[in-house]
């Protein structure tokens, strides 16, 4: 790593499913890191997340042990966020997906951070040149996307919002590089490239076994063994969570006005009947059976 990017201290908002895993790779790669959240509980789960997939990757031989202690090392958390990003040069912002709480973030950061740290966001969906507009420093804003899970997967969708300055974007991709991942720059339009892309696929396959094209392993299978993808797209709603495929549908849906990104009413019934996918124990497949083996749910047998 570099000298100058060796110097950055990192601060991680949000210790949940992202959260940990942005400060878990950060970490990993020599960073310094504060990874902070409002609440304790999650804190300790996120630390707890990380220390079992760091002895994961002890036990399959990716990491020494020394290596997991020097991680876990680098590693501090905290509640209050004032005092926490005061030294980063850059923050990285993985709270929950509501544009308001984004908003009230970004505003804060802004007064509490340097005027040089860089923000940026991991959000999924929400406009970049939208939350930039909360402070005084949109040129230093930009989408930092990681994917799920973040120490396996290798892309980072770098997002550039309307103001974003070279030097930050490049800055940024040369800190992606330095956690061993590939980024991949584009421009801050409604689902960026991967959820334009991904999430009406999603809603076209909850489209077609709505229909009664096809159950709900045939669809899953034509993806799969057809495709090379290495999930079904209806097994990978329940992953990402159904109400988060809804939420991105009516960002497509909003930002575009096309009736080409209208949900499928079975995806709203689904959200509506609490069966989110595997955080709610059912969705398109069920998650309680204590089996390996994946178990279409009843609605769809
Ligand atoms: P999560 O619900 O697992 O975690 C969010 C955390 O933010 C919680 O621990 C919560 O306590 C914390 N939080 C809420 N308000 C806060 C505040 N004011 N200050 C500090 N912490 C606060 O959510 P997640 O799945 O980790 O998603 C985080 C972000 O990453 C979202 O913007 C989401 O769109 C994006 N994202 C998620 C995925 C995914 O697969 N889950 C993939 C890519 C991007």
């Amino acid at each position: 790593m570099s000298d100058i990017l060796k110097n950055h201290i990192i601060a991680v908002i949000g210790a949940g499913t992202m959260g940990n895993g942005i400060t878990h790779v950060f970490a990993q790669y020599g960073y310094q890191v504060t990874m902070i959240d409002i609440s304790p509980d999650a804190l300790s789960r996120g630390l707890s997340t990380i220390t079992k997939n760091l002895d994961r990757m002890v036990a399959k031989e990716k990491i020494t042990a020394l290596e997991k202690d020097q991680t876990l090392a680098r590693i501090r958390t905290s509640t209050e966020i004032q005092a926490s990003v005061q030294d980063a040069t850059i923050v990285i912002e993985a709270a929950t997906e509501n544009v308001d709480l984004k908003l009230k973030i970004f505003k804060g950061l802004n007064e509490f951070c340097k005027p040089d740290t860089i923000l940026a966001t991991n959000t999924s969906s929400i406009s970049i040149t939208k939350i930039a507009a909360v402070t005084d420093r949109p040129d230093r804003v930009i989408g930092m996307h990681f994917m799920n899970p973040v120490p396996v997967m290798k892309l980072v969708e770098i997002i550039r919002g309307y103001s974003t300055s070279d030097d930050v974007t490049n800055t940024v991709m040369a800190l992606s590089q330095s956690l061993d991942k590939i980024p991949v720059t584009v421009n801050d339009y409604p689902g960026f490239v991967a959820n334009r892309i991904l999430i009406p696929m999603i809603n076209e396959a909850i489209i077609a076994l709505w229909e009664g094209v096809a159950g709900v392993e045939e669809i899953d299978n034509v993806m799969k063994l057809g495709m090379a993808h290495p999930m079904g797209p209806l097994q990978l709603a329940d992953f990402i969570g159904l109400d988060v495929v809804l939420a991105i549908t009516r960002v497509l849906q909003d930002g575009y006005g096309q009736p080409k990104y209208a949900p499928c009413p079975l995806l709203v019934n689904m959200v509506q009947a609490g069966k989110l996918g595997v955080k709610s124990g059912e969705g398109f497949y069920i998650y309680n059976t204590g089996d390996k083996q994946l178990v279409v749910s009843p609605n769809f047998r």
